[in-house]
Formats: C-alpha cells, sequence, structure tokens
C-alpha cells in the first residue's frame, strides 16, 4: 500500500488534512511493511553481533533512504503542504546507548546489511534507555527517557526463552527491528525482554527498586553502578543478554542444519566489548547441556566467538566480584573456574588469570577462549599489544588485529547533509554513495573558487538549520556569522572538555583585556554524565555557569559564547555535525581509542584540533599537517607519565600566569554568583592536586594552536580548501571499508 492508501486507512482522510504525528505513524507502517517485504541476508556462516548498545537513532529517514523512497515521500508529503522533516520531529530517538560503542554497533548494522552479508545484531530492550538529560540551576538531572510507543519500529516475536538466574527463572521475549541495507535486503536487530517489565516501578528520576530483578531487568541502559545492588543487576542483565543470545544462535544454526559439533562452521558471535562475555561460558554450558563433552565445548566456543576490546581505561575493563556471580548465575561458575584452572596450568603469569583478588576478570575470558582481539583504531591496537594487553600478546600474537572504526554516509552524509551530498553529487556523480572511496575524486577541485564558494555556501546554509533548530527547540540564540566550534561526546575526564572550558575562560579575560577576536566565536557542548560520575557532573556544572556569565556579560558576549546543548543525541548530532566549522578532538593521548565523531565532522567538512590519539593519527596521516591541527604531548611521553608518576599539576599552576588565572576563576566570586561552590570547589582541587588525564601540560600548545586556527579561519578560501581535503580523504572511514575488514579477516560469511 502506499502512503495515500494507509492513510486513507486509518484515518479516512487525505495526507494533507493529517497531523504530523498522524503522518509520522502512516510512515511506519509503509516503511516496516516495505522492510519485511523484502529478503534476508542469508548463508550457511551467520554473524551474530552481540553488544549492550545499539544507539540507532531515529529509523525513519534513513530505513526511507535505504528503501531508495525518500525522495518520493518528500515530494508526496510536499505537494500535500506537509514536510517530511516536520514529520521526522516526531519520532521519538531510542537512547539505546551511551556514546561511541553503541553508535559504532548501529553504523556496523546498517554496514553489514548494505553489504548484503549474513548478520544480525543482539542486544536488549531497554525500555528508558540511558536517560534523558535535563538542565536545572547549571546543574544536570536525570529522567527516563520512553521511546517504546503504542507503534514503533519493534516487531513482537514468538520467541521466547526460560532463563535461569540463582533463585528465579524468568521469562523472555524476544523483539526485532528490521535494519534495511540500502538499496539491498536486510538483517535484524534483535533485543531481548523480559514479560514482567513494569514501567511503574520508576519514579520522578530514574531511581527504582534495584532488587525487584522480574521488574527492573530490562528498564534502563547502565543503571547506577555506584553501588552493590546496581552493580549485582548489571550482571543479571549482561547474563540475561548472553543467555537469550546463545539459545537464539544455537536454535537458529540447528534449524540451518547445524549438528552442534560444527557449530563454528553456521556462527560467529562477535563480542562488543566485555559487557557480553559471558556468552563464552553460556554457550559452552548449553552445549554440554545438549550432550557435548567439555573438551569439545571450549573447543567449539573458541572458534566461534571473537572480542573487540573499545578502551584502554583501566577502570573500563569489566571485572566481577566471585559473589556477584554465584548469587546471580551460580550455573556458569563451575564452567568459569574451569577455565580459569585450565589458564592457570598452562600459564605460570598470573596477570593472565581469569579469576584474580576475588574478582572474575572479564576480558581475560574473552582473549584466551575467543579467536580474534581486535582495537578500534592503529593506535590503539598498538597500545593493546605493546603496553596494556603485552601479556596477551606475547601469549597469542597471532589473534590480535586491528580494524579502524568507521561510520555509515547513509546517515553521516546523506541524511544528515543533503546540500553536500548534492554538490559533491554534482562533482563526481552517485557512485560515492556505494563506494565511499569515490570521494577522492573530489580532489580535483582543491584549486577550484567555483567550488570552493559553493562549499562555503552549503555550510552557512547548515549553520543558519543550526541555528533556527536550536531557536525551536532548546531556545538557545546563536551567530551563524560566528565560527562554530564543537565538542560533543560523553563527558569524561581523558576527553578533557575541561580542557576546552580553561580556554573559554582564557579567552574571556582576554576579551575583557582589550584583546578582541577577528570574528565572534560560538563554542558549542553537548555531553551527557554518567549520573555517579562526581568530577563530570562538575564539569558540566562549569560550563553552564560560564554559558550564563558571558551571556550576561555586555563586554564579552559580542565576541564569545558558549552554549551546552542539552540532551546530546543522535538527533541533536546530525543537526550540529553538517554546520561545525571546528570540532574538538582534544583526548589525552593514548586515552581514547578511536573516536567516530571525528570521522562524521571529517567528513561533513569541519577541521579537527585534536590530539595523536585514536583516529586522529589516521586522519592526519591522510590530510597532512595543513589540514588537520595536532597539538599536545604524544602517547608515548603520555604512557611515561604514568610510569614514572611524575606529574605534578600545581607544577604548572604555579609557574604559568595563564592557567593560574583560568583556574583561580572557577572559584571566584563571578562564578560563585550563579553556580554551587561545592562542586566548583570540587573541581578547582581536582584540576590543581590530581588532574590524572594531564590537561595542563597540554594547555599552553592548545591554546596557542586554537588561536592560529582561528586566524586562518579568517583565509576563507584557504579553509575552504581544506575542508574539501578532509571530504575527499573521509572515504576511508566509511563503516563499510570496517565491515569488510571484519568480514575478511574475522567472520569470514560466505
Ligand atoms: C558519534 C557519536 C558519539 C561518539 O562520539 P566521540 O566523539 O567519538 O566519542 C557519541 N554520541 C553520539 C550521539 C554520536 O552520534
Amino acid at each position: 500500500m502506499n502512503l495515500s492508501e494507509i492513510v486513507s486507512n486509518r484515518y479516512h482522510k487525505g495526507i494533507g488534512d493529517c497531523s504530523n504525528e498522524e503522518l509520522y505513524y502512516a510512515l511506519l507502517e509503509m516503511t516496516k511493511n516495505m522492510a519485511a517485504a523484502k529478503e534476508s541476508n542469508e548463508g550457511k556462516r551467520k554473524l551474530y553481533y552481540i553488544s549492550a548498545e545499539f544507539l540507532i537513532g531515529k529509523l525513519l529517514s534513513n530505513n526511507l533512504i535505504n528503501l531508495g523512497v525518500y525522495e518520493e515521500v518528500k515530494k508526496t508529503l510536499a505537494d500535500n503542504g506537509k514536510s517530511l522533516a516536520e514529520v521526522e520531529e516526531v519520532e521519538p530517538e531510542p537512547s539505546l546507548g551511551n556514546g561511541g560503542l553503541g553508535r559504532l554497533a548501529a553504523c556496523f548494522l546498517d554496514s553489514i546489511a548494505s553489504l548484503g552479508l549474513n548478520g544480525d545484531g543482539v542486544g536488549l530492550n531497554y525500555h528508558y534507555g540511558l536517560f534523558k538529560q535535563v538542565f536545572e540551576n547549571n546543574l544536570q538531572n536525570e529522567t527516563k527517557n520512553p521511546w517504546i510507543e503504542k507503534e514503533s519500529w519493534l516487531k513482537k516475536t514468538d520467541v521466547t526463552y526460560p532463563i535461569q538466574f540463582g533463585g528465579f527463572t524468568l521469562t523472555s521475549r524476544l523483539y526485532d527491528i528490521d535494519v534495511v541495507g540500502y538499496n539491498n535486503r536486510t538483517t535484524k536487530l534483535h533485543l531481548f525482554d523480559v514479560e514482567t517489565v513494569d514501567e511503574s516501578i520508576v519514579g520522578d528520576g530514574i531511581d527504582f527498586d534495584k532488587e525487584d530483578i522480574a521488574k527492573n531487568l530490562t528498564l534502563f541502559l547502565y543503571p547506577d553502578d555506584s553501588d552493590d545492588k546496581g552493580r549485582l543487576l548489571r550482571v543479571y542483565q549482561q547474563y540475561f543478554m548472553v543467555s537469550n543470545g546463545a539459545r537464539l544462535i544455537l536454535d537458529e544454526a540447528v534449524a540451518r542444519g547445524c549438528n552442534l559439533h560444527d557449530l563454528a562452521d553456521y556462527a560467529v558471535v562477535q563480542i562488543n566489548d566485555t559487557h557480553p562475555t559471558m556468552v563464552i561460558p553460556e554457550l559452552i554450558r548449553l552445549l554440554m547441556e545438549r550432550g557435548i563433552e567439555m573438551d569439545e565445548a571450549i573447543d567449539i566456543v573458541s572458534k566461534t566467538c571473537a572480542y573487540t576490546n573499545h578502551t584502554i581505561l583501566a577502570e573500563a575493563l569489566e571485572k566481577w566480584p566471585i559473589g556477584y556471580m554465584e548469587k546471580a548465575v551460580p550455573q556458569l561458575m563451575p564452567i568459569i573456574y574451569e577455565l580459569n584452572n585450565r589458564v592457570n596450568k598452562k600459564f605460570r603469569d598470573k596477570s593472565v588469570a581469569i579469576i584474580k583478588d576475588g574478582c572474575v576478570h572479564m576480558a581475560h575470558i574473552d582473549i584466551h577462549y575467543g579467536f580474534s582481539v581486535n582495537g578500534v583504531a592503529y593506535l590503539h591496537t598498538e597500545i593493546l599489544k605493546n603496553s596494556e594487553l603485552n601479556n596477551f600478546y606475547k601469549i597469542y600474537p597471532e589473534k590480535f588485529n586491528n580494524k579502524t572504526n568507521g561510520i555509515t554516509f547513509r546517515r553521516w552524509l546523506l541524511h544528515s547533509n543533503p546540500e553536500l551530498t548534492a554538490l559533491i553529487e554534482s562533482l563526481i556523480g552517485p557512485k560515492f554513495k556505494e563506494d565511499a572511496m569515490e570521494l577522492e575524486k573530489l580532489g580535483a577541485y582543491v584549486d577550484d573558487d567555483a567550488v570552493l564558494d559553493k562549499l562555503l555556501a552549503v555550510k552557512m546554509g547548515n549553520k543558519v538549520r543550526l541555528k533556527n533548530y536550536l531557536k525551536k527547540t532548546q531556545n538557545i540564540d546563536i551567530d551563524e556569522n560566528s565560527v562554530f566550534d564543537i565538542q560533543i561526546k560523553r563527558l569524561h575526564e581523558y576527553k578533557r572538555q575541561q580542557m576546552n572550558a580553561l580556554y573559554v575562560i582564557n579567552k574571556y579575560f582576554e576579551i575583557k583585556e582589550g584583546k578582541k577576536p577577528a570574528r565572534p566565536i560560538t563554542v558549542i557542548f553537548g555531553a551527557k554524565a554518567a549520573p555517579a560520575y562526581v568530577i563530570a557532573k562538575d564539569i558540566i556544572h562549569l560550563i553552564l555557569c560560564l554559558q550564563q556569565i558571558i551571556d550576561n556579560d555586555p563586554e564579552v558576549s559580542p565576541y564569545l559564547k558558549v552554549v551546552m546543548v542539552e540532551n546530546y543525541n543522535v538527533t541533536l548530532a546530525e543537526k550540529l555535525i553538517p554546520a561545525a566549522d571546528i570540532h574538538e578532538q582534544i583526548s589525552l593521548a593514548s586515552k581514547e581509542a578511536s573516536g567516530t565523531s571525528n570521522m562524521k565532522f571529517m567528513l561533513n567538512g569541519a577541521l579537527a584540533i585534536g590530539t595523536m590519539d585514536g583516529a586522529n593519527v589516521e586522519m592526519h596521516q591522510f590530510v597532512g599537517d595543513d589540514n588537520i591541527y595536532i597539538f599536545g604531548e604524544s602517547s608515548e611521553d603520555v604512557i611515561r607519565h604514568y610510569e614514572k608518576a611524575d606529574y605534578v599539576s600545581r607544577d604548572y599552576y604555579n609557574s604559568d600566569e595563564k592557567i593560574r588565572r583560568a583556574i583561580d576563576f572557577i572559584v571566584s566570586d563571578t562564578l560563585k554568583s550563579v553556580g554551587n561552590a561545592e562542586n566548583l570547589e570540587r573541581l578547582y582541587n581536582e584540576l590543581l592536586n590530581k588532574d590524572w588525564f594531564m590537561t595542563l601540560p597540554d594547555f599552553e600548545s592548545y591554546r596557542e594552536t586554537r588561536d592560529r586556527m582561528l586566524g586562518d579561519y579568517e583565509d576563507r578560501k584557504a579553509w575552504a580548501k581544506k575542508t574539501l581535503i578532509n571530504i575527499s580523504k573521509a572515504g576511508f572511514f566509511s563503516s563499510d571499508r570496517t565491515i569488510e575488514e571484519y568480514n575478511k579477516d574475522i567472520w569470514k560469511l560466505n
């Protein structure tokens, strides 16, 4: 049925008489039907990408694009006086992820479907996702973020399993979302839920009874883990995800003719970070239940599972106390003990043991009992091999490999930046939509003044679009003639939003002293902080206070504006990124595994200021010194500082006047007039006495580089040329390339 037939069936009126909401539900029905009518990808061996997060974003427009009907639907609506962009606004965004890792999983599903590979995603159907961020009194508060309405992308299936925990059993239910490939067949995102979940146990904020597992299991992604009950709930969630996933994998393999001894010929499991690690012992347990001896079960599973590491931050390498595991999943512990015994027998090196200091080290299970371990950017994989996981690398050099992350160009170019897409198509034709390396052909235009002018005009159009959007949705005013300098990513000390804030403070003082920038600067932040991450919330507080102080200062506000957008998510990213002039990728070198927002910005013609970290290293390699602004200490230097423990932040405070002035401002009367002394003093003390992520040593080179960049911005032609070079070199960062590499080296589907 076409749109007007669906509309007429549902509402007994024409498209022009419908509300945007009615049109959204009609389009949802149409799109779901079209997706369901497509054939699924097939093959003997099937990939299961198992992940606690899938940050999929809104799906309507992307599905219309991938189904090849976007322009048609847009025109039909326009002919009836309706706007697809306004209909899109009605769709709630599922917040089934926290940041880069979850967004990566979503980009991967798009590429898997688009490349026609036989692979599905497996995860959990969180009803309230992460949380919705609201600002009150310059502080972050959290509320629930409901996204599942009576009609949604979810399709209820008949698949249910009894999932056993220590002392009780819960019945699961599988919901599917069809993932439409670009001009291709479909795959599925399988999201498991529990039948007894009860949304009503959540009060005003995000508090609920953490012990009522039957009711709370799939309410939130990453429930607060600042206490035992929260941590235990995460173990329940993880086991629920993997036990369901493992059963589905075995059932589907058997249905395709597998006798379970040959499971590795029928299935490959990609474990996205350590959250799904228990799939390894669970598969072993289920194979044994089905009559396979332990030795063989371990061997089969070890040939089936592969692990992706996403971070070298020690606190993120999960380890669960044995007591939690014994309580939540007692049936798994005999297997984990046995896996640990085998490791201990084989290797003297205690550092590679699975059970140490009363905890189960999840990554160690993955590395010993998976066949592949990959990092997510060149530098990250090198650091894993040479330092963080060196003891494992010495044992299993053949398992380690790199798969530099990527992004889907369907969402991050075709959908988010139609004007740039049209300009590119007018220059090099449409082939880049399927083969991202075609973008290289733009290199022919870097000295073409007419093209550079058009590129600048596209950027200006996107800046105006962002201005209107922020005004409408958040009542924020920004000036499209200022430089848009954007840092959007999770709030974490290693990502160093605090260093950006110190730059803003320094700029504030310079303006007060009469040193005015050539053109006004708009510094935009977007970031959620984990609810229990105290210093991260203090940094948000500082930024919001700066925003208020500067807005109300007539001396400074004509030249400088700070904006912290509320509830940063995929939808906002899609508006912010095409409008950016400058993007901040300023993590402490060695700490950002890859980054993917850096790739999105590059593709959309923004220039990076960044450290030699994550995929910035590869970006730099592609575009050269002239087209990216690199500053700061190298990862080798940083790793050495940590080894020697020789960094003393107070020395920088004492010896550098600019740094001292900026840090003192955090606890000044000016800031305290709009902020809380407790938050500001805590942050001040943190920077002065600890500064674990070394913002102060990099500050001077950061400040100098950023000021130089603003100077360069004034040569508009030269700037446009740099942005075109960035776009032309972005092809490598397509997730299609990443997925082809995973398939060639790890999955070997078809
Ligand atoms: C791409 C993306 C991220 C990852 O950003 P990084 O800067 O690479 O950490 C996080 N959140 C959203 C909504 C994204 O789209």
